[in-house]
């Protein structure tokens, strides 16, 4: 972290909560948590609990949902004391530092000890998590606040990975934050997606694939799976390297998989060679002017999504679907949001999620029910 990677507040409101909300884990207090979702909250120290100081100006409760989740490391010392009273400390020392900065109050909404401890930073950020509607506007990534809720992990971590302790519970409060906000797993960054900065240290950056996978792994499971930290990623492929950008002069077993999809939609590129030549590419502008998108000939998301798409019928689908043409939706699902499904043609809880990010995110309404606006989205490459 540093100074000039912080944006300075500018709109301030008052904030109604006076009151601070103890412990996450008291039964029944979170009474608005989706009815999709099963997690339950991770236990958080709170603000009066740790025994922060009031922030010195009014914050700001945005009254709409992060898109990201950002992870920090506090650059501190690796320490040995996993204790509470440690993870106290830690918060109040982070408070002042970020009051020495100038700022109204602790930067990030919410933090975790070394040993495992997770507590809230910037006042009201709890409740607001609980309500699963806004957030407390932080001070922890440049330009991207308004967007985007943080996680300040105590330690430094260039070299080493963060302890079991502390990963299990970053498993755990990020699948909660996912579950609350509807944030998409593949929005699960490390600080220096948006800034120059080192943060959160190369040793925990080559983790986060793990983190992501854990995160969608809960979400889908209903409950908190947590792998060795830094362990590598399951076998199964992810949908970044399922759904290539591809272009004229890419050669490949994608590339066949390519052809045989434009085949299967009816336009065909001659051989399945595994060569994108001018047949492919006129075949892929002949099916991009069939969904009325820009004809570039380049295979992104969109086009992969809704070559995956077309091969469904316009079936309503929802929780409880089974068959190919939910394993359809998941193909599509994966290529246009990376929602890294699993291709099992059951739509659970994990595929109700990503319909609901994937609608939300193009201006639909959030039911998690594929009718035909859904449909027309995805077979539309929008
Ligand atoms: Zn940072």
């Amino acid at each position: 972290m540093s100074a000039h990677e912080y944006t300075r507040l500018t709109r301030r409101t008052l904030l109604k909560a006076s009151a601070v909300i103890g412990g996450l884990g008291a039964a029944g207090a979170v009474a608005q948590a989706p009815a999709f979702a099963a997690i339950a909250p991770p236990s958080i120290i709170s603000t009066a609990t740790w025994g922060a100081k009031p922030a010195k100006r009014a914050l700001t409760t945005l009254k709409h949902r992060p898109t990201y989740l950002v992870i920090h490391h506090m650059d501190s010392a690796n320490t040995s004391d996993f204790s509470v009273g440690a993870a106290h400390s830690i918060a109040r020392q982070v408070q002042s530092w970020h009051f020495a900065r100038g700022w109204a109050d602790s930067g990030q909404q919410f933090s975790i000890s070394r040993g495992g401890h997770a507590l809230e930073g910037r006042h009201g950020s709890l409740r607001a998590l609980q309500s699963g509607t806004s957030f407390i506007l932080g001070a922890h990534v440049a330009n991207n606040n308004s967007k985007a809720v943080g996680i300040e992990c105590e330690g430094r971590y260039g070299t080493e990975l963060p302890p079991q302790k502390l990963y299990a519970t970053l498993v755990h409060l990020a699948t909660y934050i996912c579950q609350q906000y509807g944030i998409p797993v593949a929005n699960i960054v490390p600080h220096r997606h948006f800034s120059d900065t080192s943060c959160c240290g190369d040793a925990f950056v080559a983790a986060l694939p793990t983190l992501r996978s854990d995160v969608s792994k809960s979400l889908a499971a209903g409950r908190v799976i947590v792998s060795p930290v830094g362990s590598t990623t399951p076998p199964q492929p992810t949908p970044t390297s399922n759904y290539p950008l591809l272009k004229k002069g890419a050669t490949g077993a994608v590339v066949t998989r390519l052809q045989k999809l434009l085949t299967a939609r009816g336009h065909s590129p001659g051989a399945a060679d595994g060569v994108f030549g001018d047949g492919t590419l006129g075949a892929v502008k002949a099916f991009q002017r069939a969904i009325g998108t820009e004809a570039d000939g380049v295979v992104g998301p969109k086009t992969w999504g809704a070559l995956e798409a077309r091969a469904a019928s316009n079936a309503t689908l929802k929780q409880g679907s089974s068959g190919n043409n939910v394993r359809a939706l998941q193909k599509a699902l994966n290529a246009v949001i990376t929602a890294n499904l699993a291709v099992d043609g059951q739509f659970g809880p994990g595929t109700h999620s990503a319909v609901r990010n994937y609608q939300r995110s193009r201006g639909l309404t959030d039911d998690g029910i594929v009718g035909a606006k859904t449909w027309g989205a995805l077979k539309g490459g929008r």
